[in-house]
């Protein structure tokens, strides 16, 4: 049977906050819009989304976006884009104040304004006293926000295809991208939706991760499909461990209980990171209080009966604070742990949290690749934004609050650089059944049981293997093991167990063909880790302990033809202002 195609003007892959926002420019001005997600919108992994968004608005304190850059390009590890950098930065301002607009209920300050925290790695006046920067609506600021932005799309008439999996770009001869292969996850209907242009915001893949605060649904499909159509994967072997993570759990406990006053505590009763960031405290950059945590248990100093977690002190905050500022982690605390955090400390332990990696592209969303006869160039046709994409405004390390401004200001950059693109190319380019194959042989991979090991085993012992050789510390031996691990699981991959064949429905082959995204972003992240002979940000090298910006001072890029690496330079020049040169990082 023939597979039916639908026309739109754009394709949007992913109804997070990076794909909403996009599709709400671009239906505003009447454009055909399609969003396809696998989950309904508003399940989206941006809904989990704690302690808020960073613009530097100065409703508490003294601020200014110059010092957001600052803050910005240091927390990278001087390895993010400063152009795209200073673009965030400041047009943090009016996204705030759009999204305010739009609806969003943000906590408010006594004075009415919008009410603002402190979150780690934030200063003032460019590295002085701890700036307050991060907006906030409560504990639930993402949920906030996507409600928001799905309400104000069914308003503008987006067109949404929920519940559908994106299986694989379409490209033509000539490597344009026209389009998707989706498949109904309900009914198992395939459908073509073709383009003028086809936008990735898939999010993250910290499923890769055993413990990890994502979502299930969080298996890096944009970036393997991206793969797929030979778009290298930029800076994977960055990925953050947020310092608190639930100990053994993974649930996220937001950054924001450190900055209403929270801190960390080891096994003695001491608060550690006076000796780590005698300075930011317990408010240091994620990596550092990351690797301080693990440096504690490591040295015997960890607390409970295997002293392999720290504990979390809320309870001198009083009970108004913890639950009003924080009534998601209060919940969090009774359901999971049976405590009240104002009156017991958390146990906690670095999570797999963030990929700081993904798509490369511009400060517009349009992905580049390495071209034929240059040394960068752009697809046609294709665009990524939030966590798949690596513009890159986050370098080495990601401050708190900066995913959420990231994801709001590069999605809208797509969806008005996509307007432009539509202006210019108001054709659909031809499409041909023969554009389909390589999606179509893809799907074909699991059509039939398999004999082997299942995929939930598979997917089990992938995740053990980037905890055991991937983690917050690493060093040459363990990966090369990890390396040569993966692939035999790769070579498994294809004939994995299915369900029993009786039983057999869509959910099964769905969950193959993300064990399969799962399995190349895994090779990519290990791969990039493996190259990279120094320690920057949050990859931390136990052979090679310090920053090398001489032979190091670059973007890795790896390719999925043959697992090859490629580097490209950093954009080290800002639009407008000066550049800031790397100096020693210390909070
Ligand atoms: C628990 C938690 C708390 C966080 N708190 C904060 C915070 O306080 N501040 C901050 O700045 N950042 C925070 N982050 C990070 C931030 O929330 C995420 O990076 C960001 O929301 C990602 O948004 P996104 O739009 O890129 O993708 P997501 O919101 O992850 O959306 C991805 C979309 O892609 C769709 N999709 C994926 N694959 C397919 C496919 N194959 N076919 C069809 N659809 C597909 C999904 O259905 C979904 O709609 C937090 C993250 C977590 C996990």
């Amino acid at each position: 049977m023939p597979i039916p195609h639908r026309k739109f003007d754009a394709l949007i892959i992913g109804a997070g906050g990076a794909g909403l926002n996009a599709s709400l420019r671009l239906a505003s001005a009447d454009l055909r819009v399609a969003v396809v997600s696998k989950v309904f919108p508003t399940r989206s992994h941006t809904v989990a989304a704690q302690g808020g968004v960073n613009a530097a608005l100065a409703n508490v304190l003294p601020d200014d976006w110059h010092w957001h850059m600052f803050d910005t390009v240091k927390g990278s590890d001087y390895l993010g884009d400063q152009d795209a950098i200073e673009y965030m930065c400041r047009e943090a301002i009016p996204t705030v104040y759009e999204l305010e607009h739009a609806g969003v209920p943000f906590s408010r300050l006594d004075t009415g304004k919008i009410y603002q925290r402190a979150f780690g790695g934030q200063s003032q006046n460019f590295g002085g006293d701890q700036a307050v920067r991060t907006c906030a609506a409560a504990d639930r600021t993402g949920h906030a926000i996507l409600h928001t932005l799905y309400q104000q799309n069914i308003r503008a008439r987006t067109h949404f295809f929920d519940e559908y999996l994106a299986i694989d770009l379409i490209r033509d001869e000539e490597g344009c991208i026209l389009g998707a292969l989706v498949l109904a996850i309900e009914t198992g209907e395939l459908l073509v939706i073709e383009a003028k242009a086809t936008l990735l915001a898939t999010g993250g893949y910290g499923q890769v991760f055993r413990t990890t605060t994502n979502a299930f649904i969080n298996t890096g499909d944009g970036m393997a499909m991206a793969l797929r159509v030979g778009v290298p994967l930029q800076d994977m072997e960055f990925f953050q461990f947020h310092p608190t993570g639930v100990a053994g759990k993974g649930m996220l406990i937001t950054e924001g209980a450190r900055g209403e006053g929270g801190f960390l505590v080891n096994g003695d009763g001491e608060r550690f990171m006076e000796r780590y960031a005698p300075r930011a405290l317990d408010l240091a950059s994620r990596d550092v209080v990351a690797r301080s945590m693990v440096t504690e248990i490591r040295e015997g100093r960890g607390c409970g009966p295997q002293k392999d977690h720290v504990m979390l002190k809320l309870d001198h905050l009083g009970a108004d604070v913890v639950h009003q500022r924080l009534p998601g982690i209060s919940d969090i605390c009774r359901v999971f742990l049976g405590i009240d955090p104002a009156k017991e400390a958390i146990p906690v332990f670095p999570t797999a949290h963030y990929a700081m990696g993904g798509i490369p592209t511009d400060r517009n969303a349009r992905v580049v690749a390495p071209a034929k006869n240059g040394p960068e160039d752009v697809v046609e046709g294709l665009y990524a934004a939030g966590e798949c994409a690596c513009v890159s405004v986050h370098g080495a390390n990601r401050l708190g609050g900066n995913s959420l401004l990231d994801i709001l200001v590069f999605g809208r950059a797509a969806g008005t650089d996509i307007l432009r693109y539509i202006e210019e190319n108001p054709n659909h380019r031809d499409m041909s059944d023969s554009y389909l194959e390589p999606a179509m042989s893809r799907l074909q991979r699991w059509e039939r049981t398999g004999e082997g090991t299942t995929v939930h085993e598979i997917k089990a012992e992938l995740r053990k293997l980037m905890e055991d050789h991937c983690g917050v510390f690493r060093d040459k031996e363990t990966m090369t093991i990890g390396v040569e691990k993966l692939k035999d699981l790769r070579s498994r991959v294809d004939d994995v167990r299915l369900k029993d064949h009786s039983k057999l429905f869509n959910t099964a082959r769905i969950e193959a063909l993300e064990l399969d995204n799962l399995v190349d972003v895994g090779m990519s992240t290990l791969l990039s880790a493996l190259y990279r002979e120094e320690s920057r940000g949050a990859h931390s090298r136990v052979d090679f302990p310090t920053r090398d910006d001489e032979s190091w001072m670059k973007h890795s890029l790896y390719i999925l033809e043959d697992d090859r690496m490629d580097f490209k330079p950093v954009r080290t020049k800002p639009l407008t202002v000066e550049t800031f040169p790397p100096k020693a990082r210390v909070y």
